[in-house]
Formats: C-alpha cells, sequence, structure tokens
C-alpha cells in the first residue's frame, strides 16, 4: 500500500511522545522526574466541572452545531472584542477540539500545495508538521523575531506567518516597541497571520508586548487569533479551543470541521463557557500566581547550576536554557532520562539545537530534584 507522502514526512510530537514515556517508565516503578508536561497540574476549577456535570445532566449530549454552540462562541466574540477592540461576532468564532485542532483548521484552509509559511524560532513543536500536513513548506527565519526577516520572508513568496507570545518553548514575550515593529513589517506585506495566543494570561512581566491587533487593528482582516481554555483554566483534557478570524476564514474552517469532526465535545463547551464567562477567576488567579512562584523558583535554582544559560521567562510555564557544547540535545535527553530518570524535552523538536526545555508546571518538589538531578548529571559529564 502506498500512503501519503506529506503524512509520511511527519515526526511525532515530542512533547507528547516524551510526556508519555515519562508516565510510563514511572508506572513502571522508576524514580523519574517529569519535567516534560505542558499542562497545569491542578484539577479543573470546580465551577467549570460542575457546569459539565449539569450538561450531562440536563441532557444536552447531543451534537451541537460544528462551529461550537451560540452561547460560547457569542461569549468568547464578545470577550476578545473587548480585550482587542476589534468587532467580533460569533460567525467569526469556531470552536474546535483543543486549540491545536484550530490551528490545524485555520492553516489547512489557508494554504495552497508548496505555499510557503514562516515559523519564527524556536517555534511551537507542532507548528511544522501541521503545515507539512497540509501539502505546505514552513520556512524558519534565522532570528526569533525580526521585521526584517518578515520583509526578506514575504519577498520570497511566504504566504503566511505563526506568532507565539508568550511562547512556547522560551517564555519569550516581546516589549512593546519590538512588537509594534513586528505589526508595522506585517502590515508592509500581503501575509496572513496566526497567532497563538494560548498564554496569553500567563505573562509574569508588567510593560508586556501588547498585541499585533493593538498596534494594528486593521490587520484584523488577515490575522486569526487562536486561544482556548486549555492552559488558563486548567482544562487540556476537556479539548476546548477557538479561534477567532475573518468571517470567510471563519467559515472554511467551519466546514472543514464539519466535514472531519463535526463539533466538539458538548459537554466540554458547557463547561467552557462557564470559564470564558468568569465563573472560575478566582481559582484562574491562585493558579497564575502559584505559576509565577514556580517561575521564580525554578529560575533562581537554575542560576546555581554551571554549564547552562538561560533567559528569565516573562510567560507560559517554559524556560529553555542553553547547554553548553551541546550539539545532540535529543541524546542528551536520553541520556539524562537514562542516567537521573528527569525527563525534559530536547531544543530539537523546537528547531533549537543544544537547549532544552523544563517545564514548571511541575510542584516545588519535582522543580527542585528536577534541577538537583540536571545539575549532578551535568557536573558528571563536563567533570569528568
Ligand atoms: N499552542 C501552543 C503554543 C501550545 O503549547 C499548546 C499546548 N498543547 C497548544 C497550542 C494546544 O493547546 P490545546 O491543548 O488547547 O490544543
Ligand atoms: N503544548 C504542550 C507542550 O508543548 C502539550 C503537548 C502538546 O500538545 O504537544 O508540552
Amino acid at each position: 500500500m502506498k500512503y501519503s507522502r506529506d503524512i509520511m514526512s511527519l515526526s511525532p510530537s515530542a512533547t507528547l511522545q516524551l510526556s508519555a514515556k515519562a508516565k510510563e517508565l514511572k508506572s513502571s516503578g522508576r524514580d523519574i522526574v517529569s519535567l516534560t508536561a505542558g499542562q497545569p497540574d491542578f484539577p479543573t476549577p470546580v465551577p467549570i466541572a460542575e457546569a459539565g456535570i449539569k450538561a450531562i445532566l440536563d441532557g444536552k449530549t447531543g451534537y451541537t452545531a460544528s462551529t461550537g454552540i451560540l452561547e460560547l462562541r457569542e461569549a468568547v466574540a464578545e470577550s476578545y472584542s473587548r480585550r482587542r477592540k476589534i468587532e467580533w461576532k460569533a460567525e467569526n468564532v469556531v470552536v474546535s477540539c483543543g486549540a491545536k485542532h484550530d490551528l490545524a483548521n485555520l492553516i489547512r484552509s489557508a494554504v495552497n500545495p508548496r505555499d510557503r509559511v514562516l515559523l519564527p524560532r524556536p517555534y511551537w513543536v507542532s507548528y511544522p508538521e501541521m503545515v507539512k500536513a497540509s501539502g505546505a513548506i514552513p520556512v524558519f527565519p534565522e532570528k526569533c523575531i525580526d521585521p526584517a526577516e518578515i520583509l526578506k520572508a514575504a519577498d520570497q513568496g511566504a504566504v503566511g506567518l505563526l506568532l507565539n507570545y508568550p511562547s512556547n518553548p522560551s517564555g519569550f514575550v516581546p516589549f512593546d516597541d519590538q512588537m509594534r515593529d513586528i505589526a508595522d513589517a506585517i502590515a508592509a506585506t500581503d501575509m496572513w497571520v496566526i497567532t497563538d495566543d494560548i498564554y496569553e494570561d500567563l505573562v509574569y512581566v508588567e510593560g508586556a508586548a501588547l498585541h499585533i491587533l493593538d498596534h494594528r487593528p486593521e490587520l484584523s482582516e488577515r490575522t486569526a487569533v487562536v486561544s482556548g481554555v486549555s492552559k488558563t483554566y486548567s482544562m487540556t483534557g476537556w479539548r476546548i479551543g477557538y479561534s477567532l478570524a475573518n468571517t470567510e476564514w471563519s467559515r472554511l474552517c467551519g466546514i472543514l470541521q464539519a466535514h472531519s469532526t463535526s463539533n466538539p465535545c458538548s459537554i466540554s463547551q458547557w463547561a467552557a463557557l462557564a470559564a470564558v464567562e468568569g465563573k472560575a477567576d478566582k481559582e484562574k488567579g491562585e493558579m497564575y500566581r502559584s505559576f509565577r512562584n514556580r517561575r521564580d523558583l525554578i529560575c533562581s535554582l537554575l542560576s546555581d547550576v554551571e554549564s547552562v544559560q538561560f533567559e528569565r521567562p516573562d510567560g507560559a510555564f517554559y524556560v529553555f536554557p542553553r547547554l553548553a557544547d551541546e550539539a545532540d540535545s535529543a541524546r542528551f535527553c536520553s541520556e539524562l532520562l537514562e542516567e537521573e530518570g528527569l525527563a525534559v524535552i530536547p531544543g530539537s523538536a523546537f528547531g533549537a539545537e543544544g537547549y532544552i526545555r523544563l517545564s514548571f508546571a511541575a510542584s516545588d518538589d519535582d522543580i527542585r530534584e528536577g534541577v538537583t538531578r540536571l545539575d549532578r548529571f551535568l557536573r558528571r559529564r563536563y567533570n569528568a
């Protein structure tokens, strides 16, 4: 049998694969500390869980509109219109099975075979594979964020661009003038933009960047905003994300979704509505403060580790240290797991060889123990 060349060209998801491997080793009895998972380690807040239970008991368990229940699309449109000062309506919103699904729908609806799509590095692991799965070609600039690279890519025929701030894997958040320069560069091209804002509520600095749409509202004609409830409300397993885009782009995503998954889980949509309506804002604030404290903890521990250099992350729940003298981060991570039982993600999965990603969506004890193991491993490696 012959298979799809596009699909055969895809790599497995390193983040999901390594989190699963760490879990498997742990359940087989090994002493494993996992700083792999890009997901909050808190239970979903009770008011949200209750809205899900109520949906089940009220019999809201049939198919819904394939783009999501009107109540949720209206609430998302209203909340993001306020947040970004753009006038979005329910028809601009598609609710999907996680933000990942929205990203895949948007990319698939915007590209034609062999189109080039610009992905600033380090990129989130799934972007290049989503682009390739749609028959298009991911292209990478030299630097992580640079208006000149955007203009150059457009000159070389790139049709679109993905932005993700705060960044997974680095936690990087641009400052306002950097974001304005990016927005200006995009405005000088015809490229569409997808901004993956899934970590938008996990920003730990004052004066962090406004959005490209805050600088250039007219870009909303060709910019899709993606977010969801997974990270902010600890709802990764519920699988609800959403996108806001122009009506045609949203219509096409809706058609694609209707022929692939139909609606996202009806129960999860009612639970997500409670989240978007602010029913768990207290819990959201508590989780935010925990992540900020853990960010401070991991940074202070890592600053005592020789042979790593890192920028303090201003958002999300990852820190992305650079290793001294490591050309093969995948091999480094597998030896680290083997010798110390510490699981982290290699930078190569994010297009940044020589780095590793540590998630601090983990308990204080795991963070302390994880950094101790990393330190021990590095001392052995470099002082041997
Ligand atoms: N974008 C980024 C940058 C992420 O880290 C994740 C985490 N999985 C997603 C999108 C997808 O989120 P979801 O779980 O809602 O699909
Ligand atoms: N986004 C998370 C991460 O980067 C979850 C895993 C995934 O969806 O790939 O670890």
